[in-house]
């Protein structure tokens, strides 16, 4: 048994690390910036809060797994369990979904939620401790040894006392506004270029009180628009249900068609959607928020897995190395697969050995590399992507096309496919190839009678599907 590892960053990926950590370490310390409140309580270091949060079947089963019994208290508490496919009104930019199941479900609830379960099934554990007020502000070095992290330094807000927590090994889950390369910088140490693909997309989201009953016509739980680039739609939107019969309705703008952020604008912007059904939702709905907005949405890649000589004794998970768009809904999963990969790199190597951090970022990087790559690829199609990345061929822009468009009316392709996105299978099994060739003659075929039809795209959802 190691010593103690302290980690920075009471987030998803922070929290998930220290679980698996227990198993490593006599004692596990876990610091964050902010008060930690004991509920679903909003909170000044995680922002994105505010904004819906889909948790997809692979992190949910995932945090079972770390936290047993949270799927159980998380829809006690509240949770939708939604196959999205079916029970959500879906309109996907080659056209509306048919209702059909996927056999995949999505937990849909705030991010306050999530993370107060995990937060106090940890705390519950009683082996790790968790500091709160207190920010870390660089990696701690002894003089003795100056080539190996030993620590974190501190200061505890409010009295601003400066604190040097001591550690056998550092874990940076501090989010997207990580500052683990100026800490690395300022050591000499090698610090990890980076990768950014950027549509310059943004959200505005609104929470609402939803009514005690719904018209008839009105079957699904959750709505999705897609935006239509091709149609010079920018906007898309979506309406989550969560817990306390609450939505969170957001609206999500890409190309710098940033969605509007006062609630005017909003409910406007609503209108102008491909579909009047999200402003017709927010109209049967009650207001009970501002509007809150965001444009935290590039993709960044720090290839912390190229270094040669990464810093002994430090590494860093989730956010702080990659971030992703998040519409596509695979940060908090990627952040359990970070434990999960920092777990099997402890069962197989010891701290101490050289090679322990490379071994430990190829492994985080081989699995959040299928969401970089459907993320990045998905963001590509819009114009004026900033992007460090090559362009993807015409024929991959072509398969993604037809993935959606054979996913709207296929129920095999759906049923084989959401398991791609929801991280239970990896991307490889979308070239299978009775699978490849259903997916591209869908998509030639779908071409071929959007050119000769040239229907106008209905306002409402198809009807309800057979119960
Ligand atoms: C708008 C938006 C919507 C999203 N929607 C989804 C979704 O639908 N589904 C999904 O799975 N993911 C979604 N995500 C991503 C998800 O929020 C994160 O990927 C996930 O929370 C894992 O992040 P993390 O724990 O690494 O970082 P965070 O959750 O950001 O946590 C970082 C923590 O570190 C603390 N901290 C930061 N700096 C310091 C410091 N110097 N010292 C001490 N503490 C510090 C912060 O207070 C915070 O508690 C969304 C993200 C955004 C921005």
């Amino acid at each position: 048994m190691q010593n103690h590892a302290v980690v920075i960053g009471a987030g998803m990926s922070g929290l998930s690390a220290a679980r698996v950590l227990e198993r490593f370490f006599e004692k596990i310390t876990v610091l964050d910036r902010d008060e930690l409140p004991e509920g679903p309580t909003a909170r000044a270091g995680v922002p994105q809060a505010r904004h819906v949060h889909a948790l997809v079947t692979r992190g949910a089963q995932e945090l079972d797994a770390l936290f047993p019994g949270f799927l159980a208290e998380y829809e006690a508490k509240g949770a939708h369990k939604l196959d999205v496919s079916y029970d959500g009104a879906v309109l996907r930019y080659p056209g509306w979904q048919q209702p059909m199941r996927s056999g995949c479900t999505a937990y849909l609830a705030t991010r306050d939620l999530t993370e107060s379960i995990v937060r106090r099934r940890l705390r519950e554990g009683g082996r790790v401790e968790i500091l709160p007020r207190t920010e870390a502000t660089g990696l701690y070095v002894r003089p003795d040894a100056p080539g190996r992290a030993a620590g974190v330094l501190a200061v505890q807000r409010g009295g601003g006392t400066n604190l040097t927590l001591p550690a056998d090994l550092v874990v940076d889950a501090s989010g997207r506004s990580s500052k683990a390369p100026s800490w690395l910088a300022s050591l000499g140490a090698e610090v990890p270029r980076e990768e950014v693909v950027d549509c310059h997309s943004g959200y505005s989201s609104r929470w609402y009180e939803a009514p005690e009953a719904l018209p008839a016509d009105c079957w699904w739980k959750l709505v999705w628009l897609d935006p239509s680039p091709e149609e010079n739609h920018f906007v898309g939107g979506v309406l989550f249900p969560v817990e306390g019969r609450r939505w969170i309705i957001t609206l999500v703008g890409y190309a710098k068609h940033y969605p509007p952020s006062d609630e005017e604008g909003f409910f406007r912007a609503l209108g102008a959607l491909r579909s009047p059904v999200l402003q017709r939702m927010a109209e049967l709905g009650r207001p009970v928020s501002p509007v809150y907005s965001s444009r935290a949405n590039q993709n960044r890649l720090r290839r912390f897995d190229k270094l040669t000589k990464p810093l002994p004794g430090f590494v860093a998970v989730s956010d702080s190395v990659c971030t992703f768009n998040p519409v596509y809904g695979q940060g908090m999963t990627v952040a359990t697969l970070s434990a999960r990969a920092l777990e099997s790199t402890l069962e197989r190597v010891s701290l101490g050995d050289p090679g322990f951090e490379r071994v430990f970022f190829g492994s985080q990087h081989r699995a959040a590399r299928d969401a970089w790559n459907l993320a990045t690829s998905a963001d590509m199609r819009f114009p004026g992507v900033k992007s460090d990345l090559p362009a993807p061929s015409r024929f991959a822009s072509f398969f993604g096309d037809s993935i959606l468009r054979t996913m709207n009316h296929d129920a095999e392709v759906l049923r084989r496919v959401t398991p791609v996105y929801y991280m239970l299978k990896p991307t490889r099994t979308l070239f299978e190839p009775d699978l490849a060739a259903r997916i591209l003659l869908g998509g030639a075929a779908g071409v071929a009678a959007a050119r000769l039809r040239r229907a106008p795209l209905s306002p409402n959802p198809p009807p309800r599907p057979e119960i």
